[in-house]
């Protein structure tokens, strides 16, 4: 209920340690929902579909920080070029490649996270670790000068085992030291590590997140 996002938005925030971020998880709730987290101070909000964020983007204050966070269609990307702060879930060079096409239209460099696919369930997105050193060695993405790849995203499985969830996030964790060492040591900006989100992200902080992505414990459940 909107009278509780204030308190439920302070609650995680109050949890968060220094240094990590949350992205507020408004897809599928109203404008009133995110100007009510807003008011208290929230600027990163995630979203899911092109259509319901540009009516958000449209509606709202302009100094919201937009973050695409579902998987996301090549063909897809154009509606979202000219206002989104980051992509969350990059899962292939094609897809980069398009990003960082049209961000040039719009004379804008886009924030971009590698999804990875460490959790068990049988899932079409993200990368798996080979998959993504592979996406890396290549070197491309060095060549587009409109994206800028700021670290690593992932989701644990959906499951109760608390040590199961965060072996997966150290898996994460580990591998993004490795890519950083590799790829980016000259790069401060390449630093993020997403993930947690409702039910996982207490134990995501304590292994090795820097920004964790939040929904039904802010706004509640979400009506689809
Ligand atoms: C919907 C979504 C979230 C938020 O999930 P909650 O369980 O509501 O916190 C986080 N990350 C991604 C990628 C999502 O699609």
């Amino acid at each position: 209920m909107i009278e509780d996002i204030a308190k439920n938005l302070h609650e995680v925030l109050d949890t968060l340690p220094e240094g990590v971020r949350l992205v507020a998880v408004s897809k599928f709730h109203p404008e009133e929902y995110i100007e009510a987290a807003y008011q208290e101070g929230q600027r990163i909000f995630g979203e899911s579909h092109e259509q319901e964020i540009a009516r958000k983007v449209e509606a709202l204050p302009k100094d919201i920080e937009w973050h695409f966070i579902g998987h996301l269609q090549t063909n897809k990307v154009k509606y979202i070029a000219p206002y989104i702060s980051m992509i969350d879930a990059v899962d292939s060079l094609k897809l980069l490649k398009e990003i960082d096409k049209q961000a040039a239209k719009h004379n804008r460099t886009i924030e971009c996270l590698l999804e990875l696919h460490i959790a068990e369930e049988e899932t079409k997105y993200g990368l798996t670790l080979d998959a993504c050193r592979q996406l890396l060695e290549s070197g491309e993405w060095r060549q587009l000068k409109h994206v800028h790849i700021a670290g690593l995203m992932m989701m644990a499985s959906n499951v109760d085992d608390k040590e199961q969830i965060a072996s997966e996030f150290d898996t994460a964790w580990k591998f993004f030291d490795e890519v950083k060492a590799k790829y980016f040591a000259d790069d401060p900006g390449f630093k993020e590590r997403s993930w947690g989100m409702s039910h996982d992200y207490q134990i995501a902080v304590e292994h090795g997140s820097t920004m964790v992505r939040v929904g039904t414990k802010i706004f509640g459940p979400r009506v689809y």
